[in-house]
């Protein structure tokens, strides 16, 4: 028998932790939108670097012919060809491969690398069989920081994930890329470099246009979302002249916002110190599905450690970092059986926890409910930093403004999601929110950046 003493220390734990983790999200949301003015004011002016994507057009319906992509990101990368066909038939044929990387060219140079992708790309423009002649465009979707200089050229800043091709580091990856295609003899024109968030929104808005914002909350979190050039104060483009549109395409990455305000607790602390990047990247660790398994597991650690309610820790993985991952909490968080029993098997499976009470699986459940409800708020509080700065959703708007998210935690998660859009309501109002939209949008690393080289054309 668990005594009764034991059950209350665990409980003062997940008091702490409730109490830790409340926001003043007003205040989140309105430190959100400072930094974003002070990082469109200039170049290092904020934690959000605010990148200027140079997409100044996104894509309207209207877009017609073939265009290629290229999703360079992951262990796998994909080439994707699409057949736009204008207003009414949209999409009217896709199709996508998906490559490995063998392991030896993501740490090899950088001519390997794109000789590796400018060959699948060959090898699949072949099986397709162009046959008109027509030099094709591309758009390359190449998630890693990169410094843009125009839509279509860009230098590598670092490598991150699993990727170290050193010589490729301040390098243009578009001319890389485009000497590699060269090299095989493929006849394309690279129109544009983006990276997913940008591509959400240009999917997000390809079909309805009044997607303002696109945001990713998947393994990290990333938003983009359609501001004034002329509310750019850092924005120096050629010849000094604003975009015929009017607008720019901002890539906000949010995932590096501080402010004091946001509600860091011990565990975000000590993983953050731990992690492969201390001090960066904090508003992520927060919110991002990278993480939240993993703050679950240090919050149960700790547990163990003032009570006996999880047994001894020694027999147990608590404490091996991240044996806990956010699809893992993700389904205890729904555990719909009466007596928890997939929260039982995920303790047993992954952190070698058995034998637990009743009361003990409720109180997991409770900390997945607190921290999954913490980022689900967070990422709604910088939602509406960015409604706010582009004057979105205030009082007398009568515009609808639609929200494009992709991510495996926005699409899997449906506490996540519904914690989401339930935080929306409270921070905007009822009778604003009605006019705001959250829309799960796939693909945009994919189609979104075949629909911004078509938006981007030359032909
Ligand atoms: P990426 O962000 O790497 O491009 P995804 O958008 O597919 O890839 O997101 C994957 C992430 O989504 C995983 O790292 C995980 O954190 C989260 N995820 C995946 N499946 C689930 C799930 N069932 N429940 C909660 N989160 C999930
Ligand atoms: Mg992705």
């Amino acid at each position: 028998m668990v005594a009764a003493a034991d059950l209350e220390a665990a409980e003062r734990v997940v008091a702490e932790l409730r109490e830790a983790c409340a926001a003043r999200l007003d205040e989140v949301a309105a430190a959100m939108e400072a930094e974003m003015r002070a990082g469109l004011r200039e170049e290092g002016g904020s934690k959000i670097k605010m990148i200027v994507s140079f997409v100044d057009n996104l894509p309207t319906g209207n877009e017609e012919g073939v265009f290629y992509a290229l999703d360079l990101g992951g262990t796998n990368f994909r080439v994707l060809r699409v057949q736009l066909a204008g207003k009414d038939r949209r999409v009217a044929k896709r199709d996508s491969k998906e490559v490995s990387i063998p392991p030896h060219l993501m740490s090899g140079n950088a001519s390997e690398l794109f000789g590796f992708i400018a060959s699948a790309l060959a090898k699949y423009v072949a099986a397709a069989g162009e046959g008109d002649g027509r030099q094709r465009e591309l758009g390359f979707t190449f998630s890693f920081p990169v410094r843009q200089t125009s839509i279509a050229s860009g230098t590598l800043i670092k490598w991150t994930k699993a990727f170290s091709v050193d010589d490729a580091v301040g390098e243009d990856v578009v001319a890389e890329l485009q000497t590699a295609m060269e090299k095989q003899g493929v006849d394309m024109r690279v129109a544009a470099l983006i990276n997913d968030t940008v591509g959400t929104l240009a999917a997000g808005r390809y079909n309805d246009e009044d997607v303002v914002v696109g945001v990713i909350l998947g393994t990290g979190s990333n938003a983009a979302y359609v501001e004034e050039a002329s509310a750019i104060p850092k924005l120096k483009l050629e010849g000094g002249e604003l975009p015929k549109s009017g607008n720019m395409v901002i890539n906000t990455e949010w995932g590096n916002f501080y402010s004091p305000c946001l509600p860091i607790t011990e565990y975000d602390q000590a993983l953050d110190e731990e992690s492969l990047n201390p001090g960066e990247q904090i508003f992520e660790k927060l919110v991002s599905g990278m993480y939240l398994g993993e703050i679950v597991r240090r919050v149960l650690l700790k547990i163990a450690s003032q009570s006996s309610i999880l047994g001894d820790v020694s027999h147990t993985n608590l404490k091996t970092r991240f044996s806990l991952r956010t699809p893992d909490i993700s389904a205890m968080h729904h555990d719909g059986t009466p007596d928890l029993r997939v929260v039982a098997e995920k303790l047993a499976d992954n952190l070698r926890v058995r034998d637990t009470s009743l009361d003990t699986r409720k109180m997991v459940v409770e900390i997945c409910d607190i921290v999954t409800g913490r980022s689900a708020r967070l990422a709604a509080a910088g939602i509406v930093g960015i409604l706010r700065k582009i004057g979105r959703a205030a009082p007398g708007d009568e515009r609808r403004s639609v929200v494009a998210i992709d991510g495996g935690l926005f699409e899997h998660y449906a506490e996540f999601r519904k914690r989401l859009e339930a935080t929306l309501v409270e921070l905007l109002g009822e009778e604003a929110s009605r006019l705001v939209e959250v829309k799960l949008t796939k693909d945009g690393s994919g189609l979104g950046a075949a629909l911004i080289a078509a938006a981007h054309s030359q032909y």
